[in-house]
Order: structure tokens, then C-alpha cells, then sequence
């Protein structure tokens, strides 16, 4: 279960006991490393001294003296003649050890040295110092230092090392248990709670984390859950207003189907029915496919292929498609084009925008008004606007009309027709091509609608 915090505590442990054993490793060292030049220096200083002092006042007394001096503690000194021979020593144990020093039998050592500095190996650090009070009387001051004070050093370093590791690991096996509980705790919740999201229980109560990456991840996935809980609202929202739209035509289809099927109509009546039953079969088909185009465009199924063409040619096509039906309502088109540029966009797409635009710019316009049709640039985006005098839109309502299957005042529809997808439609074009709509209105005074790509 706690898997993220077994392998954090892992990588963690690991790296701090690594980087732990090096450091440890090489503080022990060093701290030996210094207590044995102590030692060396020490002697050298001490045999130094002797031998200072042997030159000196050399005498029986004096080496007497030098001898008393080391004969207590964990020092001892011998002193050597003529070949080597031994002429005293503070510890006759001192001497067994002679034999093994090689350069006895060969003296080369010139000035004050440590000859056995191997510690670890031997009982005894040795210096010679060598002097020479005349002919006869030369030789040797040899210092032994024992080496168990420092043996006892290490042992005791070894002890106490050994304590803080065993410290160290304790504290952090309790570091581990406090990162798992405020680390890994959240996490955990976190996962429990897109568990439940995507079971579609949408009520996930994350505590508010602090301002790290756990508060963040945290205050998403709350967005997340408040998102699909509206996305899931909205769908169902959108089904209802869908069978809506299409259970309420079909009634009336039905409705008049049965009145022109009566044998006692006239054949001028059931052609009236007839007619409209073809009309709101149209209006019908043009639902579904609008619906169908809104689907596409859901599933990122919707490709604008975008491509250069004249902006003249484009406005002039679509006049002469819509004005007939605007001269139909004795509204007036006025195209304004003043400049012939490039449009860069996918002209089917882009036209059914403005078709769109225009149609509702012609259903909300009263006749004797004036619908405006500019195309222009500014800067490099096309701007295309449509603007009527027609009955406008409620401001409270404005950011609304873009919604799928919004209408203002559902009575509407009834006298103007129309689904509420259109814009719908529109915006999702605009934005497929990543520009922009923008809108204008005064209720009872008209609407300007603005497209920027
Ligand atoms: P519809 O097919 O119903 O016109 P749209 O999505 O095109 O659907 O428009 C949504 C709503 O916005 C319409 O029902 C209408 O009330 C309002 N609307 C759109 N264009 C205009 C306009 N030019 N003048 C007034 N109201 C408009």
C-alpha cells in the first residue's frame, strides 16, 4: 500500500548512510592520522633533547640520568655505541626488539628520524637520533614510544563511531515515519480521491495542502472533480434540451400528419398541411446536422484546412447568396469591403460563420432596417462584423448565447425558428482557427457580432 514511502525512505536511508560511512571513514582516520604525528613529533622532540644533553655533559651520570627519565610510562629510550652495542636501556624488553632494527648493524641514518612508523604492526613507534661526542664515544639515542595509547584511541573511536551510526539510524527511521505521514499521507488521499473520481463520485474532500507541489496537485484535482461534475450536469442538460428539441417538432409532425391524412380535407388544405410538415422536417435536418457538426468538433474530429483567398471575391459570394432572402423581409444588406486582401482560413468554414451571423442578423431584424456586412484588416487578423438594428439581446443574457441550444426567451424560437446551436457552431469555428468573437447589443436596438482570425 505504502509503496511511494517504503521506496523514499529507501533512496533516502541508502544515500544518507553512503554519504554517512564516507564522512565517518574519514573523520576516523584523520583523527588517528593526527594523534600519530603527534606521537612522532613528540619523540623526535624528546630523543632530540637526550641527545642534545648526551653530547653535552656526556658521562656515565648523564646516561643514567637520560635512562631514569623514560623509565616510567609508556616511553623508553636505549642508548647505543660504538657497532651498535647496547650501552643502556629503561627496559631490558627494550632491547630484544634491537636485532630487528636492520640499520643497526648498518647505521646510515644521519639526522633525528622515526625508523619503525608502522604503528599498526609493531608494540613500539621507534626514533634514532644519532650523536658523537668524540671517536670513541658515538652512537645512538633510540626512543620507544608503545603504541597501545593509540590501539585505545581506535578502539574507543570504533566504539563511539559505531554508537552514532547505530544513533543515526534510529533518527532516521523516525525522519522516515514523520516524512510518511506528511509526505506520502496526502498522496495517498490524493489517489483515493481520483479512485472515487473516476467511479463518477464526483464529492472528493481533499484537505487545502500548502503552497508546494502536494497543494497544488491537491487544489487540481479539485478542479478536476468540480469540472467533471459540471461537465456531467451539462450533458445530461444538453440530452434533455436535445430530446426536447427534437420531441416537440415530431408532436406537431405527427399532429399535422394525422390532419392531412382527414379524406374530407380540400386538396388546397392538405397542401397547406403538407407544407408545413416539409418545413419543419427542414428545420428537423438542420438540427441533426448541426448537432452532428458540434459532435465533430467534441472529438477534435474537426479539421480546418486553412487556405489564401481573395476577401473581395469571399464577401461577394456570400451577398449574392443571402440578399435575395433579405430583399425577401425588405431588409437592407450593405456590404462594406473597401480593400481586396488576402484571407487566411478555410473558406468553407469560414463562410458558414458569417452565414450564420447573417441568418440571425436577418431573423432578429425588423423590415425597413439596415444589416451591416464589414470585412477588413487590421494588423494581420481579418476582422469580419455584422451588425443589425434588429431587437437585440437582454445584456444580463449576452454571455449566454454562446452556450449550445441557449436561446433568449425559449417563445422565441416559435416566431423566429431556430435552435440555439448556431453560435454554438460559430464559436467553436472562430476558435478552431484561433481567433476570436466578440458581441455588442442593446436590447431593442441591435446587435453587432465581431470576429477577429
Ligand atoms: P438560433 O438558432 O436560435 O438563432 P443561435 O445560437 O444562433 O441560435 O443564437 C442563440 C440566441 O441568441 C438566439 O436564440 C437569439 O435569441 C440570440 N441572437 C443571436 N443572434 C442575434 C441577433 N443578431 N439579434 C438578436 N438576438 C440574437
Amino acid at each position: 500500500m505504502n509503496k511511494i514511502s517504503k521506496k523514499l525512505a529507501a533512496y533516502f536511508i541508502i544515500s544518507f548512510l553512503v554519504l554517512e560511512t564516507i564522512l565517518m571513514m574519514y573523520l576516523h582516520q584523520n583523527i588517528i592520522h593526527t594523534r600519530v604525528d603527534e606521537e612522532y613529533s613528540r619523540l623526535l622532540a624528546t630523543g632530540s633533547n637526550h641527545r642534545n644533553v648526551l653530547i653535552d655533559y656526556y658521562s656515565d651520570e648523564t646516561v643514567t640520568h637520560i635512562i631514569l627519565m623514560e623509565s616510567e610510562g609508556d616511553r623508553g629510550v636505549v642508548i647505543t655505541g660504538k657497532n651498535g652495542k647496547i650501552i643502556r636501556s629503561s627496559d631490558a624488553k627494550l632491547e630484544t626488539l634491537l636485532p630487528s632494527l636492520s640499520f643497526l648493524q648498518n647505521p646510515t641514518v644521519q639526522k633525528d628520524q622515526v625508523i619503525k612508523p608502522d604503528w599498526e604492526d609493531s608494540p613500539y613507534i621507534i626514533s634514532a637520533h644519532p650523536y658523537k661526542v668524540d671517536e670513541n664515544n658515538s652512537g645512538y639515542v633510540l626512543m620507544f614510544q608503545s603504541t597501545e595509547p593509540i590501539e585505545q584511541l581506535v578502539r574507543k573511536l570504533n566504539f563511539h563511531f559505531g554508537l552514532a551510526g547505530v544513533a543515526i539510524i534510529i533518527i532516521l527511521f523516525i525522519i522516515y515515519s514523520i516524512l510518511s505521514k506528511f509526505l506520502t499521507r496526502p498522496l495517498i488521499r490524493m489517489k483515493e480521491a481520483t479512485e472515487k473520481l473516476s467511479e463518477g463520485k464526483f464529492d472528493v474532500s481533499l484537505p487545502a495542502g500548502g503552497n508546494d507541489e502536494l497543494g497544488e496537485l491537491s487544489i487540481a484535482i479539485r478542479k478536476l472533480a468540480n469540472d467533471l461534475e459540471r461537465m456531467k450536469k451539462d450533458r445530461n442538460e444538453f440530452l434533455a434540451s436535445i430530446s426536447h428539441e427534437l420531441s416537440t417538432p415530431l408532436t406537431y409532425l405527427i399532429g399535422y400528419l394525422k390532419v392531412a391524412m382527414r379524406h374530407e380535407l380540400s386538396e388546397e388544405e392538405r397542401n397547406h398541411y403538407l407544407m408545413i410538415i416539409a418545413e419543419e422536417s427542414n428545420r428537423m435536418k438542420d438540427l441533426v446536422k448541426n448537432l452532428m457538426d458540434l459532435a465533430k468538433m467534441d472529438e477534435l474530429a474537426f479539421l480546418v484546412s486553412k487556405s489564401n483567398f481573395s476577401s473581395r471575391k469571399f464577401a461577394d459570394d456570400i451577398y449574392r447568396l443571402v440578399q435575395p432572402s433579405f430583399a425577401l423581409k425588405n431588409v437592407h444588406l450593405d456590404l462594406i469591403a473597401n480593400k481586396d486582401f488576402q484571407i487566411h482560413a478555410d473558406p468553407v468554414r469560414l463562410e458558414q460563420v458569417v452565414l450564420n451571423l447573417l441568418d440571425n442578423a436577418l431573423k432578429y431584424s425588423n423590415e425597413n432596417t439596415t444589416v451591416k456586412f464589414i470585412i477588413s484588416k487590421e494588423q494581420k487578423r481579418t476582422v469580419i462584423t455584422v451588425a443589425d438594428e434588429g431587437i437585440g439581446i437582454p445584456e444580463e443574457q449576452i454571455d449566454m448565447i454562446f452556450e449550445k441550444l441557449f436561446r433568449v426567451e425559449k417563445s422565441r424560437s416559435r416566431t423566429f425558428g431556430g435552435s440555439g446551436l448556431g453560435l454554438a457552431i460559430v464559436k467553436e469555428l472562430v476558435e478552431a482557427h484561433g481567433g476570436s468573437i466578440e458581441v455588442k447589443s442593446e436590447f431593442g436596438k441591435g446587435s453587432e457580432f465581431t470576429i477577429k482570425i
